[in-house]
């Protein structure tokens, strides 16, 4: 079935794959990416070991996110911070305004994070009429900011403590000089220790920009104590859920949940390399939001997205935690066929399609003409403008070898 989301999508990606200014742009950052990263890979020992190694680790924790959560909630308590469990956006938005309006907060900065972007924290902000800041060429204002509002790379569970890992320094305005730090994370950020960061990090690192090791790591375990000089006088952690765990129920798919969003997945993608991350229209894109999204937002809205991809293994091959993508996908697409989500039109097609190749007979009883038309029938609308449909022979193979001997 078609939704307004994969019409969007259809639309967007076919005006974006044609236009060469943003292909040049795309092909530019995707060939200094892969530079950057064929330097970076060969400082690890053993690369694959590290990678099944990040697998376990992450497949560990997401089978144990009942007990792992409670950990990470107990000992952050200890540290002295707070912990909000989100269900969804509006939830957390709710809760981050509780937060605000209860410290007359009027000016927030903000570093840049895809989770205040999934939950809409700019636009909710200025709705409240509360100043945000989110450029690094305001420094001085993030001095005199009541709160800061950043995401967290990984929540770890043993030490009670986020981790936070950029390159510009801003994390660490927003974290260090407002009275009130909130981070929000999804409750799949969970490691299990503080000694996996020596694993994460560097996959991290690399994998997201081809660095060794990300230029500024935080860690940060609740508000400032009584003997340090910087830091936060109430530190919060919202828990966010906004869909996650329908996709940890789905145990074909929770794979999903083991990323830790370096990006390497979309620069390998032939789909991501000519569309780009805003024709996907979501805060995920790429191969990993084809998987997660349709989870998270509805298999109804958003399975377009696990049927957009060539399924070349390509993003898997890269994924430095393993997640086997593609195969994901593929298992996306047989929960919408049994889930009576595909169109009419493609049922009809593949009903069509295999009452034919079932016996030779059938494939011969149609001619040439018949079958361009049927072609032209069911896919001209999403074949596009720019490409020709494929043209079958007057005559099947069999039919001309036939008449050769
Ligand atoms: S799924 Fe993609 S973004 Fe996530 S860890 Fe793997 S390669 Fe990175």
């Amino acid at each position: 079935m078609s939704s307004a989301h994969s019409e969007e999508f259809l639309s967007a990606s076919a005006q974006k794959a044609f236009v060469p200014e943003h292909r040049q742009i795309m092909d530019y950052n995707i060939a200094q990416y892969n530079k950057a990263v064929a330097a970076a890979l060969p400082g690890f020992a053993n690369l694959e070991q590290l990678k099944r190694k990040a697998h376990l680790l992450k497949w560990k924790v997401i089978e144990n996110l009942d007990k792992l959560l409670p950990d990470f909630e107990a000992n952050f308590l200890k540290n002295g911070g707070k912990v909000i469990w989100a269900n969804d956006a509006a939830e957390a938005r709710d809760e981050i305004n509780k937060i605000l309006k209860k410290a007359n907060a009027r000016t927030v900065v903000k570093s840049k994070s895809m989770v205040t972007e999934e939950i809409g924290v700019d636009k909710f902000l200025q709705e409240q009429r509360i100043e945000v800041l989110a450029s690094d060429i305001l420094r001085e204002k993030y001095l005199q900011a009541d709160a800061g509002i950043t995401g967290a790379n990984f929540l770890i569970a043993d030490t009670g403590s986020i981790a936070l890992t950029e390159n510009e320094g801003n994390v660490r305005f927003c974290t260090t000089f407002p009275r009130i730090h909130i981070a929000i994370a999804g409750i799949e950020k969970l490691i299990a220790s503080l000694a996996d960061l020596a694993i994460f990090w560097p996959l991290l690192a690399t994998h997201g920009s081809g660095q060794q090791l990300t230029v500024y790591n935080s860690i940060l375990s609740g508000p400032r104590k009584q003997d340090e000089t910087d830091g936060p006088e109430e530190m919060y952690v919202i828990l966010l859920d906004n869909g996650r765990t329908d996709l940890l129920a789905q145990k074909d798919q929770r794979q999903g949940l083991y990323c830790i969003r370096c990006g390497a997945c979309l620069n390998a993608c032939p789909v991501y390399k000519h569309i780009g991350s805003n024709a996907f229209g979501t805060t995920y894109g790429g191969p990993i939001g084809s998987l997660i999204t349709p989870h998270q937002q509805g298999m109804e809205e958003f399975i377009h997205l696990s049927q957009a991809s060539s399924l070349c293994g390509k993003c898997t091959e890269v994924c430095p935690v393993k997640i086997d993508i593609q195969h994901m996908l593929l298992m996306n697409r047989r929960d919408a066929v049994q889930q009576n989500l595909s169109s009419k039109t493609e049922q009809w097609f593949w009903k069509i399609f295999s009452k034919m190749v079932s016996k030779r007979l059938w494939m011969d009883l149609m001619g040439g003409k018949m079958k361009n038309w049927l072609i032209g029938a069911f896919f001209k609308k999403h074949w596009g403008t720019h490409r020709k449909l494929p043209h079958v022979a007057k005559k099947s193979f069999s039919k001309q070898y036939r008449k050769k001997v």
